[in-house]
């Protein structure tokens, strides 16, 4: 048997941070976990530390540290709270791979100190390519392979890419379900209630991201990530709307020849592919039924009808910091709708006027993302709408 792989879990107790765990749990004998990670929900890292034995658990809320402690039943694990002490796990720890699983900004830094570590990083945090895609790249760029993507759609693109040049490549196609309200009239998008937003057709994720789904400000983010992890020009990449979510991406190359990945909606394929990369392991999963009729329909993007995308595409268009000021906007106003705060239709006004104030940039630093993110969210949250 190959040796054991060790996980390092960042968001341990969320969508992506669970079905991981579900993933070691079927290979007891292939993976293990070296440490665990989690916001606020002491309760389930409790469970999860009782059952994986990490050597290491990381609870970011201090506060919750006593119940957290009173509620594990080993001695095992070492408890943290302390950042530094985290970064310090991330940077010199013994582990194999760490699965970036955190959302929003809060992921940057992480990817950030494990690629100039030289580790390999499992990345479900998008927003860490968004706001530092440039930097990120320069870190890995000895060896590519050691950043790969978890997201559904780059997953399909590098299983496609797997045994061709780059040099073949003529467009990458990501593929959007469009969310619950592609066919909406649009007059009615301000009366969306958060219940509304939350529930996505084919997808059972994190809040942020199923908002994100909604304004399709997640394909606008993704569109960003591939530019990045791929490396090509934003003329080589397009998304279109495929509302069954089968086909998970696609690549055309030069010869005209277009590769696609498909499988019944799942992130568990693409979560332990990630892990795995370049092996590719069993997994029980529902199979597609090839027998039954079924259609695969495709329609264009409306920047119209979805203006965060449209934003998404401006920022990157501009470069520099845009982007980032995109990410913080968007987590602020993303945010302030759950909060029944703002309307809906407010997200991209939100984002929109928060790209407004952008000033051209000095050179990107970590640092200097790190600023730019702390001074949009301010102007984000303080931004008064107008209802009318
Ligand atoms: P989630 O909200 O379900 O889980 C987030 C995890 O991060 C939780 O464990 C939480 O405790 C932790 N966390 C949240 N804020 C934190 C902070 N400020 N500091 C430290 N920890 C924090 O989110 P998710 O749906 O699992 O998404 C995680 C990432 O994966 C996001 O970037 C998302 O865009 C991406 N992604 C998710 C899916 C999916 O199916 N859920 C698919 C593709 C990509
Ligand atoms: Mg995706």
């Amino acid at each position: 048997m190959a040796s054991q792989r060790k996980l390092l879990i960042l968001g341990s107790t969320g969508s992506i941070g669970t079905q991981a765990l579900e993933i070691v749990r079927h290979n007891p004998d292939e993976l293990s976990v070296t440490g665990l990670s989690a916001n606020t929900n002491w309760q389930l890292l409790a469970r999860q530390i009782n059952e994986f034995k990490p050597s290491y658990a990381f609870i970011k809320d201090a506060q919750l540290l006593p119940d957290l402690r009173s509620a594990v039943s080993h001695n095992q694990t070492r408890i943290l709270t302390d950042q530094n002490e985290l970064l310090e796990l991330v940077k010199n720890g013994a582990y194999d791979v760490l699965l970036n699983a955190l959302v929003g900004f809060a992921g940057f830094i992480p990817t950030v100190e494990a690629l100039k570590s030289d580790k390999k990083v499992a990345l479900a945090n998008k927003e860490s390519l968004v706001v530092g895609g440039e930097l990120l790249r320069e870190y890995c760029q000895r060896d590519h392979r050691r950043l790969i993507p978890v997201d559904s759609e780059h997953s399909a693109i590098l299983q496609c890419l797997t045994g061709e040049q780059d040099d073949t490549i003529e467009k990458l196609i990501i593929t959007a379900s469009g969310g619950p309200f592609r066919e909406l009239d649009p007059a009615r998008m301000k009366d969306i209630k958060v219940e509304d937003a939350l529930n996505h057709p084919n997808w059972d994720m994190g809040a942020k991201i199923t908002i994100d789904s909604a304004t399709m400000m997640n394909k606008g983010l993704e569109v960003i990530e591939a530019h990045w992890l791929f490396d090509l020009p934003l003329d080589k990449i397009e998304a279109v709307i495929h509302p069954q979510s089968i086909i998970h991406s696609m690549v055309t190359f030069i010869d005209g020849s277009t590769k696609a990945q498909l499988g019944l909606p799942d992130m568990k394929v693409p979560i332990q592919y990630a892990i795995t990369y370049p092996e590719r392991w069993s997994l029980e999963t529902p199979r597609m039924d090839w027998g039954v009729q079924q259609q695969l329909t495709f329609t264009p993007v409306d920047h119209k009808r979805f203006p965060c995308y449209k934003l998404a595409l401006d920022a990157i268009s501009e470069g520099g910091y845009a982007p980032t000021v995109l990410n913080a906007a968007n987590e602020v106003a993303v945010e302030r709708f759950l909060n029944k705060e703002i309307r809906y239709d407010h997200i991209a006004v939100v984002v929109e006027k928060s790209l407004e104030g952008i000033s051209p940039g000095s050179p990107i630093t970590v640092g200097a993302l790190h600023e730019a993110d702390t001074e949009t969210r301010n102007f984000a949250q303080q931004l008064r709408l107008n209802h009318s």
